[in-house]
């Protein structure tokens, strides 16, 4: 079985939802499909159209790679590579877009919801397309399951409805790939109570000084009880964020605490932040041990055996088409 996943390197960072929405489930899944082949590539064809510098995403790649790899990411079993050094990916988006119409395409929630925000000449051909593009991505290496956000749904059933579309014309050539959704406990929030977002600016990074986690954790706005005042986690902001780290006895404690009186949100702040050191500082540490060299040396090698695997379902699908006589 092969399960197959990207990131986009349009950062240089990577926060804590990104940690516990993204990679945890990820090695969680790892660790679930023991047998599992799992591909990780560098969705940088798509970061291209956020980001025009290409000195920018190659550092990004570098970093955000290494940052998976000190969270605990095993880079001998997770198959990391750049789609750069793989032809195919272009040669097959072009073929699947030969096969897409443009009303097809229109029922993406993504674009109708670009469209909302403006009209149709401002909007970036790549957003109408990119689903073509992922469904090349994961159609090209006949994944079995591509693990996605809710939000990202319909863009794994446009890859099924394409390969379902191509077998049925031509010959049975793609395996039908199903999406492996994140269940919605995965959605961490920031400091300000929605979504840990770069956008919102509620982010705590995996690389923040402990100067700067304190000033984040001090940010968290909380209710005006008293410290006498008996408290309900639920609806604490410096409670949820605590949750992430904690394990079931020290959760049971730390509700005890809340629930009982005596507990001011000053104390809870502290607990909190003693927990994110402690588990964001040897994830530093791994991190400063890793060169940028290991990581693109890893590249260029699993680049060989990719790209061997890639040449060889395009050469059948061209068969397939009549592109090769
Ligand atoms: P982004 O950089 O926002 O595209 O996110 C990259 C990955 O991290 C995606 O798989 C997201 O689902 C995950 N992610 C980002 N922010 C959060 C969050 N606040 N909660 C859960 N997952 C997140």
């Amino acid at each position: 079985m092969r399960i197959l996943t990207g990131l986009k390197p349009t950062d240089n960072q990577l926060h804590l939802g990104n940690y516990f929405g993204a990679i945890k489930p990820m090695m969680m899944l790892a660790d679930k499909f023991q047998d599992a082949e799992i591909f990780l590539f560098l969705a940088n064809m798509h970061g291209l159209t956020q980001l025009h510098d290409g000195n920018q995403l190659k550092q990004n790649s570098i970093n955000i790679l290494k940052l998976y790899a000190a969270c605990g990411v095993d880079l001998k079993r997770f198959i990391i590579y750049n789609p750069a050094d793989i032809p195919g990916h272009a040669q097959l988006n072009r073929v699947l877009t030969c096969l897409t119409h443009m009303g097809f395409m229109e029922r993406m929630h993504s674009y109708k919801e670009a469209l909302d925000k403006g009209t149709a000449k401002e909007i970036s051909v790549w957003v109408f397309c990119y689903p073509i593009l992922m469904a090349a991505d994961i159609l090209l290496y006949d994944a079995d399951i591509v693990p996605v956000g809710k939000d990202q749904k319909q863009h794994v059933e446009y890859a099924r409805d394409i390969a379902i579309k191509f077998n049925n014309k031509f010959w049975e050539t793609f395996k039908i790939p199903e999406p492996y959704i994140k269940p919605e406990v995965w959605t961490i929030l920031g400091i300000d109570g929605r979504k840990m977002s770069k956008s919102y600016n509620n982010y705590i990074w995996l690389l923040d000084d402990e100067k700067t986690i304190l000033k984040r954790v001090k940010q968290i706005p909380t209710s005006t009880q008293t410290v006498e005042e008996p408290k309900n986690p639920d609806e604490c902001n410096v409670y949820k964020i605590c949750k992430l780290f904690l394990t079931p006895e020290e959760d049971k404690e730390l509700r005890k605490r809340y629930e009982a009186w005596g507990l001011s949100f000053k104390d809870a702040k502290e607990y909190l932040y003693e927990k994110i050191i402690a588990f964001l500082m040897p994830i530093q540490k791994k991190y400063a041990e890793i060169s940028d060299q290991e990581i693109i040396d890893l590249l260029h090698k699993n680049a060989e055996k990719v790209n061997e695997l890639a040449n060889k379902k395009i050469k059948d699908i061209y068969k397939k088409i009549w592109f090769s006589l």
